[in-house]
């Protein structure tokens, strides 16, 4: 990979857990260095929920990177932001979203990549006991991946204990977080933080590797880098009789420097929409 037209090879990233070995190898390569900044960004919200989100993940992430690049005096900064939770159709079966933003003020623009999947070990029970919690204890990659512990019936000021990694520490958290619930109830969940959870180390890792392959395309017309798939151009035609249906027909792929657009076929290479999906053929 070719070195970027950056005049300072330092990325900003803010953080207080420990991404920057997942983030660096994809971005030496070319040529960009990422610079850890202790800053709280739990302060924009947790995963325990002692502090509520606001705003949607990609903004939460930009401000996040900017607070970065404010406190290390650079023009380049990323930042990860992520949920888990049970997926909204399936239910049971849990679902990691995953967001890393890289804010460019060299040539003003922001380069999103995310993915979401299932390879995560998020889980979340409620136990009135240590004896409960044996069985996600089992199935949670435990302890090489944290727990972490609250009341059931959480109110703010409780107490959450996060990072747990033996069992002393995690069944004292149960009778402790059970007693101060007004239900009898402690609430035991993996930790998701990057640092106490491997899993999901790894997921950011790959993360950074299809951003980096981004920003190692540049843009066709003005050279910044980060040329890439910015969305879809719906209007997939009916195999049958022609008619534009919702199907994505193209990727639409964009600069967000200087708005430049291309439109490139489907991944898939599909040209065509089956009639059960066509407006005509099947209103
Ligand atoms: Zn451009
Ligand atoms: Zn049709």
């Amino acid at each position: 990979m070719p070195s970027l037209p950056y005049p300072d090879p330092r990325v900003a990233l803010a953080t207080l857990h420990g991404k920057a070995d997942a983030l660096a190898p994809a971005f030496a390569p070319l040529g960009l260095r990422i610079e850890p900044v202790a800053i709280d960004t739990d302060a924009l919200g947790t995963f325990s929920g002692d502090i509520e989100r606001r705003g949607p993940p990609r903004d939460v992430a930009i401000e996040k990177a900017r607070r970065g690049m404010a406190a290390a005096g650079t023009r380049l900064g990323i930042a990860t932001e992520a949920s888990f939770g049970p997926d909204p159709i399936l239910g049971f079966l849990p679902v990691h979203h995953e967001l890393i933003a890289f804010v460019d003020d060299v040539h003003g623009h922001v380069v999103v990549v995310e993915a979401m999947g299932r390879d995560t070990n998020w889980q979340s029970t409620a136990v009135r006991s240590p004896d409960d919690a044996e069985p996600l204890l089992l199935s949670s990659g435990f302890p090489e991946h944290a727990l972490l512990v609250r009341p059931n019936r959480f109110e703010p000021g409780m107490a959450i204990a996060k990072g747990l990694v033996t069992r002393e520490t995690v069944s004292a958290a149960i009778r402790a977080a059970a007693a101060a619930s007004a239900d009898g109830l402690a609430r035991v969940e993996t930790d998701m933080r990057a640092h106490v959870n491997p899993t999901r180390m790894r997921r950011i890792a790959a993360l950074a590797r299809e951003l980096a392959d981004r920003l190692a395309r540049p843009c066709p017309a003005c050279g910044a880098p980060g040329f890439g798939r910015a969305g879809i151009v719906t209007g997939l035609p009916c195999a049958d009789c022609g008619t534009p249906t919702d199907l994505a027909r193209a990727e639409r792929h964009a600069c967000g420097a200087c708005g430049h657009a291309e439109e490139h076929p489907r991944g898939d290479g599909r040209t065509s929409a089956d009639p059960a999906a066509c407006p005509s053929c099947n209103p």
